[in-house]
């Protein structure tokens, strides 16, 4: 990567990255949308599937040549609410325009328990889909009610057995701190999930975002947040109960078994540069951001009149680059060899004085090049992430 072969660095300049090898797509189909969603998503609007597929393609012809990748990620919204037509076609696309290299390893795609068959997962591996990452939730039927998810326990365990028996490798998203949520009940959420053939687990802490009905219901104070003491003793349990079945704590959200951690995603917390399509998605191509249009019909406008389906762009100049490379890699537990973000003495120009501030105080250590969260940091990541950027 150029940014690591130079001794000295224009800050100002524009960062340069080798190309990605990495690539997302987004699907913004779902059948009903869930309160606290705040992602791309059309729901009741399947009559634009195919209008949906036709931009698609051409925002695809649009990078000129198939791209090679190592990793793959169909994500949305639910990519699996697409009927067997639809599915077949996009797919199809995918893999022409994003063929898989030889060392290729990972090929996910998200999936809601209730769209899982066993000929929907046939097709899915007959397309090389080697990793599935089911939006659970939780396994309490209550709370699925309260987060208003359209499947029962007892769907997301069959579709958990389902995939692991078809696909192999299967991740499984939870989301704590529901309001009403007790720390017991939580736990039993964790448990009931190490006991299922998973090898990877996400946990999220419930936010409440501007624009969906949960942030108007809290406005009403017609739901409430659970006290901040509750939620650090469910972050505290999200690490230790999956790591006492095996699940390694790798990332502040993840956990995983040995050697499956999500790779697509490392190249996010990395910054090494990655392609995206679909509505609202977001790329990092030779240095530059680029974001998508949100809106469905607004992405499938532009592309079929021959317009350019972006709404926001930045090229990151090699200052930025640097900032991020360290924040988000240092979500990683493992943290970061700063060797790696940039030539040493040009990142500790920049970040020394921040990072000595943040070792006294107790979020971050160092050890000559690497530095990593404490475990007083990780409960704070986001404020770090924050300082250094
Ligand atoms: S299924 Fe997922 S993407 Fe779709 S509305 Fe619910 S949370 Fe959002």
């Amino acid at each position: 990567m150029a940014i690591e072969n130079q001794n000295s660095l224009d800050l100002t300049a524009a960062a340069d990255l080798d190309p990605p090898r990495a690539a997302y797509v987004h699907v913004p189909f779902c059948r009903h949308r869930c309160g606290y969603c705040n992602f791309s998503v059309l729901a009741g609007r399947d009559d634009l599937v195919d209008a949906y597929l036709s931009a698609l393609q051409v925002e695809l012809s649009q990078l000129g040549q198939p791209r090679v990748v190592d990793t793959l990620f169909i994500g949305g919204g639910t990519p699996t609410h697409f009927d067997g037509h639809a599915l077949t076609r996009f797919l199809t696309l995918v893999r022409d325009w994003f063929p898989r290299s030889d060392q290729a390893t990972e090929f996910s795609v998200e999936a809601n328990p209730n769209d899982i068959t066993p000929a929907k997962l046939d097709v899915l591996k007959a397309f090389g889909v080697d990793r599935i990452s089911l939006g659970v939730q939780s396994f309490d039927a209550d709370k699925l009610k309260t987060l208003e998810r359209t499947h029962s326990p007892d769907e997301a365990r069959t579709a958990i057995q389902l995939a692991a028996e078809t696909i192999g490798n299967v991740s499984i998203d939870l989301i704590f701190a529901t309001p009403e949520e007790t720390p017991a009940a939580w736990r039993r959420d964790l448990r009931d999930a190490v006991a299922l053939p998973l090898s990877h687990l996400s946990t999220y802490g419930l936010t409440f975002e501007k624009g969906t009905s949960f942030w108007n219901r809290l406005r009403k104070s017609d739901l409430a947040p659970i006290v901040e003491e509750d939620q650090l003793e469910m972050f505290r349990d999200a690490i230790s109960i999956p790591a006492a079945a095996g699940l390694k704590h790798y990332e502040v959200s993840n956990h995983a078994l040995p050697g499956r951690q999500c790779h697509h995603n490392m190249a996010y917390w990395r910054g090494v540069g990655w392609y995206a399509a679909g509505p609202g998605a977001a790329s990092f191509v030779d240095g530059r951001r680029a974001v998508n249009h949100r809106s469905t019909t607004t992405y499938i406008k532009r592309l079929l009149q021959g317009k350019s389906p972006i709404a926001e762009s930045e090229q990151l100049t090699n200052e930025q680059l640097i900032r991020e490379r360290v924040a988000f890699g240092l979500r990683m537990l493992d943290g970061i060899d700063l060797r790696d973000v940039g030539p040493l003495e040009v990142v500790d120009r920049l970040l020394n004085a921040k990072f000595q501030m943040l070792i006294e105080i107790g979020m971050l250590k160092r050890t000559g090049s690497q530095v990593a969260l404490t475990p007083q940091g990780l409960f704070v990541s986001d404020s770090v992430v924050s300082e250094i950027l």
